[in-house]
């Protein structure tokens, strides 16, 4: 017989499922069981007072019960999301690891005498090392902001900033393919919050844009508009598209779209889990709309500041 190993979190959880129903459910039936019994017997108006008293009590308390094992729930699959996190963190870290150690044991060994070859081996490691850097980078972000460790500014920001801040961004990002993007600022328009965080995101729909698209031509474009109440920075591209049975998933940690893992594209499944939970962070949303080979657009929705 196997043992599986339950960690102390969902152990935790078990106890309190269990105390849940122990502490409420039992007697709540028991009870209902005797709220029947007074109507049933009836012989007076006490008992059927008493009686609908009973049953009233037992809804209640059935209720909470119910209310209180969703939260329990919700609970336990919190701590699974993280031990998850834990596991696809370490195991997305060993791929670039063992590539690097690779390429060094190749280098120690001097089994490249060809200097151009050595400098291609180099370049790799370079890579690897950049790709690890990068995924390393993303996590702790993520983790900072899901965690509430990452204070967001609450400032007034004017989103020209923040696109200017995030076109430089990816125009440092994809020096060796470059891709204009084209932008539309119809007015200036300010929101409140972090103008670091919003220029993240924003770049990181940018790189995706240009990453998932043809590299001979590329149709990346910018918009900001702005209603009474609302602002919006829609980025759309011509690229390879998303199946709508992946346009939910792509926004959780480390998933990537089955095109995107074929076509082996770099990437962690990282950027939109940040975009994610900087919109959560500024009460905003995200939205998509794609089709597979005709591109993608992405659309920020935040709370616009009333100019008094
Ligand atoms: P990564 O790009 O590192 O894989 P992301 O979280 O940024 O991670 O994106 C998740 C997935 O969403 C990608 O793997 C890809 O399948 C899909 N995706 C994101 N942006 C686009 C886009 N503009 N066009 C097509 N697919 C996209």
């Amino acid at each position: 017989m196997a043992f599986r190993f339950r960690t102390p979190a969902s152990v935790l959880l078990r106890r309190a499922q269990l105390t849940l129903m122990l502490a409420t459910l039992v007697p709540t039936v028991l009870m209902l069981a005797v709220g029947i019994v007074m109507l049933a017997v009836g012989g007076g108006s006490f008992n059927v007072v008493a009686g609908a008293l009973t049953l009233a009590f037992c809804t209640t308390s059935l209720t909470g019960y119910i209310l209180g094992s969703i939260f329990v729930s919700r609970g336990a699959s919190l701590a699974r999301v993280q031990n998850d996190f834990v596991s696809t963190v370490s195991h997305e870290l060993r791929t670039p690891l063992t590539s690097i150690r690779m390429f060094i044991e190749t280098l120690q060994a001097d089994r490249i005498e060809d200097p151009v070859e050595r400098r291609k081996c180099l370049d790799l490691l370079q890579q690897e090392v950049g790709r690890l850097e990068g995924l390393v980078d993303r996590v702790i972000e993520l983790s900072r902001i899901e965690t509430g460790r990452r204070a967001f500014e609450e400032k007034p920001v004017q989103l020209d900033d923040v696109v200017r801040d995030a076109v430089a961004a990816y125009e440092a990002s994809t020096l060796t393919e470059p891709a204009p993007v084209e932008v539309q600022l119809d007015e200036s328009v300010t929101v409140i919050g972090d103008r670091s965080a919003l220029g993240l995101a924003l770049t990181n729909l940018l790189l995706n844009a240009w990453k998932y698209s043809d590299p001979t031509d590329r149709k990346i474009s910018l918009k900001v508009s702005a209603s009474d109440r609302e602002a919006e920075i829609v980025v759309k591209d011509n690229g390879i598209g998303i199946p709508w049975d992946e346009q939910r998933m792509i926004f959780e940690q480390f998933e990537r779209g089955r095109a995107a893992v074929d076509s082996r594209r770099s990437g962690t499944g990282l950027g939109l889990a940040i975009v994610r939970a900087v919109m959560n962070a500024h009460r905003g949303r995200v939205e998509l709309r794609s089709r597979v080979g005709q591109g993608a657009e992405f659309r920020l929705r935040l709370k616009r500041e009333r100019t008094p």
